[in-house]
């Protein structure tokens, strides 16, 4: 990325909105540093090949824990395409009761994953975990030494314990506006060092104003971060680049 960035978005899944090309295009117009996660290694080229000449987003491998029991097979795939790509995501474990009993299924994908992360040293996680955040922590603690990776914990809804556990370990938090619109995730977001916190959108997940929030659309929580921690906009904005600036560099 050659041009600093206006703003951050760090895990929005790009190729889920209707077209692809021109939700890469909004990044690119926004100048939003974004990162494109995907669900399964089958959807990653495609996503390469469209935001191979885009300046400010860059492109996660994933396997999403929702689809782990269905995917398994693709890790293989994964690992073939693991060097492509410095960014992995969107990993991680979800023990909600849609998803709880694919449990040892997605355990087991999540530490493989982490493992050949941790093999090929370098990359930034983008990590899912509704309801496990405990279990999460604990894989990551046994199968990715803190200077193989970075782990970025998209949407963190767990304890407080957990929280500080996670800044202990060396996590960033990415936040989206949903979390920030209910009093326990602004308690949480509260609660975490001003230096470990990114943006997100979550789209097209997140529904801002009855609609889908748009790729980039961090403002609203910019703003929300602002108020939380009585800073100016703007300065939360910079805040917020630096933390980006850090992790990637
Ligand atoms: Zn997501």
């Amino acid at each position: 990325m050659t041009r600093k960035p206006d703003q951050v978005d760090f895990h929005c899944h790009l190729d889920l909105y209707p077209d692809l090309a021109t939700a890469i295009a909004i990044c690119e117009s926004s100048r939003t540093a974004t990162l494109a996660v995907t669900t399964t290694p089958k959807a990653f080229r495609r996503n390469i090949q469209l935001a191979r000449s885009s300046e400010f987003v860059r492109v996660a491998l994933g396997l999403h824990p929702h689809l782990a029991e269905d995917r398994q097979g693709e890790l293989l795939l994964f690992e073939a395409l693991l060097p492509e790509t410095r960014y992995v995501g969107e990993i991680g474990l979800d023990a909600g009761p849609r998803y709880y009993r694919s449990m040892p299924t997605q355990e087991m994908v999540f530490r493989k994953i982490l493992s050949m992360c941790a093999t090929s040293g370098g990359k930034i996680l983008s990590v899912h975990s509704v309801r496990t955040a405990g279990r999460v922590l604990d894989h990551i603690d046994e199968c990715l030494p803190r200077d193989r990776g970075k782990v970025v914990l998209h949407w963190f809804s767990g304890s407080a314990a957990e929280a500080s556990r996670a800044v202990q370990a060396g996590c960033y938090f990415s936040v989206n506006q949903a979390m920030l619109e209910k009093p326990r995730g602004r308690e949480i977001v509260a609660q975490l060092p001003l230096d470990r916190i990114l943006t997100e959108t979550d789209g097209p997940f997140v529904d801002i104003d009855g609609g889908p929030v748009t790729p980039g659309g961090v403002l609203p929580t910019i703003k929300s971060l602002a108020a939380l921690s009585e800073l100016a906009t703007a300065d939360m904005a910079n805040q917020l680049i630096r933390n980006w600036i850090k992790l990637v560099s």
